[in-house]
């Protein structure tokens, strides 16, 4: 799901007013609600999204100043960004100072640091969620609290699969209970409730080429199930799933059968 979706209009013909009803750019899924240009459940995540961006610029403060070191993005435990690369914390800031001016002005407040115009802007919501660009808007903070993410967010988080990519068909992954992600490989904007529905009927066709351990440790990270090898062996000899061999003890595995057995498993062990 991305979020360039033109509005659809429907008339609803039962109704004798002729009532027009126009769906959510942001999410496609709801109707928006009277002089809003997002939904009542798109305001109330541009509420978190707002809360989130409050906490993200208090570390990146401590980021800025050096107090905290960045993190180098694929990099081992305790491995640190070189010097130097803390300019791009403050570069980040001033994204994010732009993008908050902005908003600001076209909803008619006052702008400045974003200490003080965050809070404006938690305060006016209702007037956010009726401006025209508000889908923008939007779109704006969860990419930039996406990528301030990386750098200010200092637990790390596990990152399972929750489907694929409606645009490009890249993997997904995302911390549980996110509702936004940004794709990898084409950048398009995700809506993960939609993702994920879409999730089991993409996944269908997808293979993984792992030996059998090597297929336990992949299906145990995406789905946070312990799985062993030895599950892995027991579900090829009893035929429950079927991975072709290939060479040096490599098979190819498909995708959905693995999680769905894994998810068996944990099933069974919850009963
Ligand atoms: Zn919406
Ligand atoms: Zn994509």
């Amino acid at each position: 799901m991305t979020a360039n979706h033109t509005p659809t209009d429907e008339t609803d013909n039962t109704n004798t007013t002729h009532v027009t009803c126009r769906i959510c750019p942001t999410c496609a899924a709801n109707a928006l609600a009277d002089g809003m240009t997002i939904c009542r459940q798109c305001m109330r995540a541009y509420a978190r999204q707002l809360t989130l961006l409050r906490h993200h610029l208090a570390v990146l403060q401590l980021v800025i100043r050096r107090e905290v070191h960045l993190r180098e993005r694929g990099g081992g435990r305790g491995s640190f960004a070189p010097l130097g690369i803390d300019v791009s914390a403050a570069d980040l800031e001033a994204e994010v100072e732009r993008l908050i001016d902005g908003i600001c002005e076209a909803a008619g407040l006052p702008g400045g640091r974003w200490q003080r115009a965050l809070p404006r802007l938690g305060a006016n919501l209702r007037v956010l969620a009726c401006l025209p660009d508000a889908a923008d808007h939007l779109e704006g903070l969860i990419r930039l609290n996406g990528r301030l993410e990386r750098v200010a967010d200092r637990r790390p988080r596990l990152r399972r699969l929750v489907g694929v990519c409606d645009v490009c068909g890249a993997m997904v992954h995302a911390v549980q209970g996110e509702e936004w992600a940004v794709c990898g490989r084409c950048d398009s904007l995700l809506h993960l409730p939609s993702v994920r529905r879409a999730a089991r009927r993409r996944l269908d066709v997808l293979h993984t080429t792992q030996t059998p351990s090597g297929a336990a440790v992949w299906v145990s990270r995406e789905t946070g199930i312990d799985v062993t090898r030895d599950d892995v062996n027991n579900w090829i000899r009893s035929g429950r799933i079927t991975a072709p061999k290939l060479e040096n003890g490599y098979r190819e595995f498909p995708i959905l059968r693995l999680i769905e057995l894994a998810e068996v498993k944990m099933d069974s062990k919850q009963e």
